[in-house]
């Protein structure tokens, strides 16, 4: 029932474990990051809470300058490792964390076993992994718009493709909140305010249809119902 993410010049891992407990006071069954560095994931999950999470920790492998992090409520697909976020597409490149529902997931789920992608979760978001992989081609942006646009349902999604760690994607449909943090040298994100409060009192609030590419130094926004140019609102350059 929560999410967050960091790129920037510093370790990831402390810093989404930080905003994960944050975020705990709204509710949750599971947990998991993933963070990335090199063009390896390191993902762990569990069922439970944030500290069960934090003592699975392989503090020697997990490091890297961007990652993903959630506690989940379950919505479709007991509460269990299996079913925790982060999900990851077939080849393993894409990790995904999402909040709310895919309302449409069962037929995009028989389209995509149809192409031969199998899952490894009861959820609707691992649905969202595949869809991406199927619209990958060199960018992670398009792709998550692509895959946005199949979709019906109430959404916030975080997304990192292995091939270009240097980004997070963001995107919002309907009504679960998203914010993103701006630093310097370094973007967070989180599903409320406080949860940045510890690193940065400037904040872009993701409206319903916004796509956001977040790197380390900037912020692009655009929006995935139109084909629009993506617009630099948010350029570190002219907010410092
Ligand atoms: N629908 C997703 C699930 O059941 C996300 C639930 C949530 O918002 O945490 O895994």
């Amino acid at each position: 029932c929560g999410i967050v993410g960091y790129i920037g010049e510093k370790e990831a891992l402390p810093i989404l474990m930080d905003k994960l407990r944050m975020l705990t006071y709204r509710g949750y069954d599971s947990a998991g990051i993933a963070v990335s560095e090199n063009g390896h994931f390191y993902v762990e999950k569990c069922k439970g809470k944030v500290e069960e999470l934090e003592a699975r920790l392989d503090l020697e492998k997990a490091h890297g300058h961007v990652g993903i992090g959630h506690t989940r409520w379950a919505t479709h697909g007991p509460p269990s490792t299996r079913n925790a976020h982060p999900h990851l597409d077939c080849s393993g490149r894409i990790a995904v964390v999402q909040n709310g529902i895919v309302e449409n997931f069962w037929e995009l789920k028989q389209e995509l076993i149809a192409k031969g992608h199998e899952f490894r979760s009861d959820t609707d978001t691992e649905v969202i992994a595949h869809l991406i992989e199927e619209y990958y081609d060199g960018n992670i942006t398009t792709a998550v718009a692509l895959a946005m646009q199949r979709m019906v349902g109430s959404m916030a999604v975080l997304v990192v493709h292995k091939d270009e760690e240097d980004r997070i994607v963001a995107a919002k449909m309907d009504s679960p909140p998203l914010i993103i943090g701006l630093g310097r040298g370094e973007n967070h994100i989180a599903s409320d305010i406080p949860a940045l409060l510890h690193y940065t009192n400037k904040i872009y609030v993701l409206e319903d249809g916004e796509i956001a590419t977040v790197t380390k130094d900037d912020v692009i926004i655009t929006r995935y119902r139109e084909s629009t140019t993506p617009q630099r609102l948010y350029d570190r350059r002219v907010i410092v």
